[in-house]
Formats: C-alpha cells, structure tokens, sequence
C-alpha cells in the first residue's frame, strides 16, 4: 500500500492533519477495504469549520467516525474522508444534559453519564461507534435507541457554518435518522450535505453505581454472544419486522459460509468476520449470497444495516 507521509497544512491557518491515499483498512472495524483519496482529521470542531470553509464546493465529503458499519469498496473512495473519531471529543455536562462532540466513543459516553450519576446511557456502552455514526444510524440495543436520548443536535453544513437541530427535525426509525426538508410535506433533505458536530442528550438522574454495574453486565453479555475476536462489523443485515436476521441466516445453514477470507459467524450467524485478509469484495460478496439464499429459502429480503460506499474495482 502506498500511503504518502502526513502532510499539516500550512499557511492557511488550519492545525488539523491532512492525509493522502489512505488505507481504510485502518479506519474500519472489518479492517477491509479501498483507499481514500484524502483524510482530514480536524484538530477540534473550530478547525473543521475552517476546513469546510476553505475546502471547493464540488470536493466529495464522506464523515466517519470508528468505522464500525462501514465496507469500503475496493476500488476506494473519491474525494475526502472527515475523521470524527480523535478528532471532535470534548464532552461536559450542560445543566442536567451531557453535551458531547460527534467523536466520543459510546463507551466514553456511557461510563461519562455514570460517573455523573446519570443511567440510561449504559446501552452506548456495547455500541463499538462514535456518537456521530450513531446519531446518522440510530443506533441502539436492549431496547433503547440514540435519538431516544437526544434534546438537540449541532450540525456543521457543507460550508461550515454551525447550527442547532431538533428531534422534531429528523425522520426517525429503526437504525435510520434523515434530516426533514419540509416537514409538512415529509420530504427527506438529499439536497444539503450535514455532518453531525456534537449532541446534548438526557438521562434519568441517580443510579449512577447502577448504571456502572449495568454497563460491566452489558460488556459481559455482548462477549458471549459476539465474535469479538474478529474484524467484523456488528450486525450486517437489519432485523426485519418480527424477526431476526441472525435466525433467519442460520436457519438456512450459513453459519460458517466462507468467501475468500470473509466468513458467516459461527457465534453470531449476522455477524461477518474478517479470518483471513479479506477483501471487500469478499465480505460484499458474502453479504449477497447470505441474501440470496435467505430470499430463496424464506421469502424475507434481508436490507443491509452496513454502510457501503466506494467504487467497486475495476
Ligand atoms: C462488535 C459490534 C457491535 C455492534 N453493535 C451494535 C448495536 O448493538 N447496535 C447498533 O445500532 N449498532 C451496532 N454496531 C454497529 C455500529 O457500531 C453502529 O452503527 C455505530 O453507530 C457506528 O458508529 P461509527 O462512529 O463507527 O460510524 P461509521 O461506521 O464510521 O459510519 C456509519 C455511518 O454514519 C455516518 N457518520 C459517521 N459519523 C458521522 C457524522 N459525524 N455526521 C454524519 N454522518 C456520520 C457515516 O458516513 C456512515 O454512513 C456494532 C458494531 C460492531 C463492530
């Protein structure tokens, strides 16, 4: 792989650093996948709105944070990747609400909210992401989702600029949050690109000692049930209504299905583990003939929960 020295910008002002030609293999919890043609990872919030400021209005802009439901082609990604994770990590209690930046970790989050004697939070704990990959996917577990959590979110628009959003502004649902245009109407935003900058979200007070228990218990829990020893991506495919995906795939026989060097869990049959270098293509692959086969033999399309973005190789 030929990755260029890090090179800082210069003169401009800006203190983040600016990569070329990066592997995301690095940047993603499959450990698989293309290069991205550029990476910028700001030096803090007011760094990266400089950076969006000065940067051409056609450059392409994809912002990631851990990576962890993301497949990155192959053929790679065009333009620049925005590095949230390490980059946007302040978080602080604002009154009774926690405010953190798009880059705090879940982990971060839950055992932040605990030791400030707040629960509710534990369930960012078992979600391996950043707070902004989990405001743009809803994520969740055990019954609770982000958006559940959120009073107001902070978004950078394509030029910048900082605003204030709120629950009411996004359509929310299963793994899915889009932003509303025109909330009479419903139509969802395709239009303007926004990256999420931070959240202010509320727990219950008190109970923090339990919600410190509740997170060790959760830890516990996802190690039993997940290959964690492996790259792999959580969940592939989403649950469809009434039923899970896991079921539905081992119910067909695939655990254990192998792809080059992608594999169908033998612990978690909706988890795909990297074993042995795979490729994207491998685990993209893999995703289409679990879908195939359950489609033949059940009647259930699976969607894909994963993120795929990048050019397929030529
Ligand atoms: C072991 C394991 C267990 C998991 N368990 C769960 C689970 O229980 N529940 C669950 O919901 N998910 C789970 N996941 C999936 C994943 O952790 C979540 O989807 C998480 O929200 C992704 O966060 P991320 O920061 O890694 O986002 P990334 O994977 O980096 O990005 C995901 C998507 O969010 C977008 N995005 C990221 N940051 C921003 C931002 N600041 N602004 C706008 N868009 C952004 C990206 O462009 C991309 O489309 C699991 C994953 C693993 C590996």
């Amino acid at each position: 792989m030929n990755m260029s020295a890090p090179t800082q910008f210069i003169g401009q002002g800006l203190r983040g650093e600016l990569r070329h030609d990066v592997a995301m293999s690095r940047h993603t919890s499959w450990r698989a996948g293309g290069v991205a043609q550029r990476m910028y990872r700001p030096a803090d919030l007011a760094d990266l709105q400089l950076f969006l400021r000065l940067l051409p209005e056609d450059e392409l802009l994809v912002a990631i944070g851990l990576g962890s439901n993301l497949l990155v082609r192959d053929g790679g990604l065009r333009g620049t990747v925005l590095l949230m994770h390490g980059a946007l990590n302040e978080m602080h209690m604002d009154g009774d609400h926690v405010y953190a930046q798009a880059g705090v970790p879940g982990a971060k989050l839950a055992r932040f909210a605990a030791a400030n004697d707040l629960h509710g939070a534990g369930f960012f704990a078992g979600i391996p992401g950043t707070l902004g990959g989990m405001l743009a996917m809803n994520a969740g577990c055990y019954g609770s989702e982000t958006w559940d959590k959120v009073v107001r979110a902070q978004v950078l628009t394509r030029n910048g600029e900082l605003q204030l959003r709120t629950p009411q502004d996004y359509q929310v649902s299963y793994r899915h949050a889009s932003r509303v245009r025109d909330s009479e109407c419903g139509i969802e935003d395709a239009v303007e690109q926004e990256f999420f900058a931070g959240a202010w979200l509320r727990f219950n007070q008190g109970e923090g000692d339990v919600a410190k228990q509740d997170i060790k218990a959760l830890l516990e829990k996802r190690s039993a049930s997940q290959p964690l020893h492996l790259p792999n991506a959580g969940s592939v495919f989403r649950n469809p209504q009434g039923d899970h995906a896991a079921r539905l795939i081992e119910s067909c026989g695939l655990k254990g299905l192998r792809i080059g060097g992608a594999q169908v869990s033998q612990k978690h049959a909706n988890f795909i583990v990297n074993i042995a270098n795979a490729s994207a293509t491998d685990i993209e692959n893999l995703m289409l003939q679990v879908r195939a086969t359950v489609a033949e033999k059940t009647g259930v399309q699976l969607q894909p929960e994963v993120k795929i973005i990048g050019e397929k190789l030529a």
